[in-house]
């Protein structure tokens, strides 16, 4: 079996090709960063981050070029900025920047190239220009519109008509179009307002736009995924659409397109306005990152999920027992020269852990296999089927980004008997040099512990030092072994 996607476009599963060999092209649809990140964007680019990791695991060996756009102008962020009396870019830069810090939290992987729409004003222009030419769209008193009624396949992804959608749309009276459907190319500035030339007017471009622009300039059309949260169906990609395809003698802009589903949050949909919307970096400082991250695969990808406490309590607990799992597995001396078992069930496990992700990128059901290879192996003493039931866990987890999970303290779970007046002393102690999570002692230790292995990365040994002392001089001793860190109690 190789890897099936549902494709919205064609409302079917397919499998996964690319036009050119072994490379695979993708552009998701980013961030607006006028505005605090919350939870429900994180699903949507963890599932890309899960996907991208596939795509480039051996078994599929694609190289991928991940494109994911910053929309960094927008009506929120230069109001913003004017109530702050401060520039666009400045509010972007602040919003962007934590939630970049949040992905990186979430062990969620850098794209290869985050265009910012502002750097592609020429590009845009020039697809302005084409469409006007080809009758695509034109210049009004307030900018240039997208005529929708010239492009006969619009609504085709998102299953709308257009006689549907013209029932009860009619033109907001600061606007200036021909049709209730045409949507804005380019916006003309009004008097303080951040612009760029065009021929038809200072302005700034319109969200749809920049994607069909940038998406062409660094990926080419046609490419091979377009992807993004089931909120941009309509109208978002469907204009996209529109603008690309319009240009194009041989349609699509991209061969298959990837929704991932909404999230509520404690049974509702997230809004400042229901008192329920907590940015996300604040939810990462109450919580395990990996946890969160565990509760998304946990869900299908395309469908509406529920975030709540107590479903992210229910990942801590399984987070823990895979690493026990695993270290139960890894404990004890192998066998020097056991005889290799003629039938290993754990090759049944690793095909099936694979044939889930195959099957549409089915995250819950590759779990599902990981903990039936736990219960499996929890009475199998042979040291074969042991270390490799380990082998495919490690294997497993770092494919879903889980990895970071190895290089927690083992059995942190069970060290019990210290005392919780330890954090706080641990926190007046370290200042803001680390973040820790939550009140229990166990689980600032591992924080500090993490925030030690990020500094040896980064090589700031001082910095290492420096929280390897202050668990020092609280009685924990860290032990560094090729696998990762444990600690103890001194003395125990
Ligand atoms: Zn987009």
């Amino acid at each position: 079996m190789a890897l099936t996607l549902f494709n919205t476009r064609t409302r079917s599963v397919e499998p996964f090709r690319t036009r050119e060999p072994n490379h695979a092209r993708i552009y998701v649809c980013g961030l607006t960063p006028s505005a605090e990140g919350h939870i429900g964007h994180a699903r949507s680019f963890l599932f890309f981050d899960v996907l991208r990791r596939y795509l480039e695991h051996p078994r599929n060996g694609y190289r991928v070029t991940y494109v994911q756009n910053v929309t960094d102008i927008d009506d929120r962020s230069i109001a913003t900025a004017a109530r702050e009396g401060t520039t666009y870019d400045r509010i972007v830069a602040r919003y962007y920047s934590a939630f970049k810090a949040s992905m990186q939290r979430l062990d969620v992987r850098e794209p290869d190239e985050e265009p910012y729409a502002t750097h592609y004003v020429p590009q845009i222009v020039q697809m302005i220009a084409e469409l006007i030419e080809r009758g695509y769209a034109y210049a009004s008193e307030d900018g240039v519109y997208y005529r929708v009624a010239r492009f006969p396949r619009y609504g085709a992804l998102s299953g709308k008509n257009t006689d549907e959608l013209l029932i009860g749309a009619r033109i907001a009276e600061n606007e200036h179009k021909d049709d209730p459907l045409d949507f804005a190319l380019w916006k003309f500035a009004r008097p303080d307002e951040p612009s760029w030339p065009s021929p038809w007017g200072a302005g700034r471009p319109g969200w749809h736009i920049e994607c069909s622009a940038m998406s062409r300039a660094l990926l080419g059309v046609p490419f091979d995924l377009h992807g993004g949260g089931y909120d941009l169906i309509f109208p978002h990609h469907e204009n996209e659409i529109a603008q690309s395809e319009a240009l194009m003698d041989a349609p699509p802009m991209a061969v298959m397109w990837a929704h991932g589903g909404l999230l509520n949050f404690e049974g509702r949909k997230m809004s400042k306005s229901l008192g329920n919307f907590e940015p996300l970096a604040n939810l990462l400082e109450r919580h395990d990152p990996l946890a969160i991250r565990l509760l998304f695969l946990s869900t299908g990808y395309r469908k509406p999920m529920n975030f709540t406490e107590d479903a992210l309590a229910g990942a801590s607990t399984a987070l823990a027992k895979l690493l026990r799992g695993y270290e139960g597995l890894r404990a004890g001396e192998p066998a020097a020269h056991e005889p290799a078992p003629a039938a290993n069930p754990i090759d049944g496990y690793r095909a099936r852990f694979f044939d889930a992700l195959d099957n549409d990128m089915n995250t819950a059901g590759a779990l599902g296999v990981l903990f039936d290879v736990l219960a499996e192996t929890a009475k199998d003493e042979r040291a074969a089927v042991r270390r490799d039931a380990a082998a495919l866990l490690f294997e497993a987890l770092g494919l879903l980004g889980l990895g970071a999970l190895f290089e927690r303290p083992a059995a942190v779970h069970e060290q019990g008997g210290l005392d919780p007046a330890i954090v706080e002393r641990l926190s007046a102690r370290l200042g803001d040099a680390v973040h820790l999570n939550g009140a229990r002692p166990e689980a600032a230790i591992a924080a500090i512990i993490e925030a030690r292995n990020a500094a040896r990365r980064a090589k700031d040994f001082a910095l290492g030092d420096r929280l390897r002392d202050a668990l020092a001089a609280e009685g924990v001793v860290l032990r560094d072994a090729k696998d990762g860190t444990t600690w103890t109690r001194a003395g125990a």
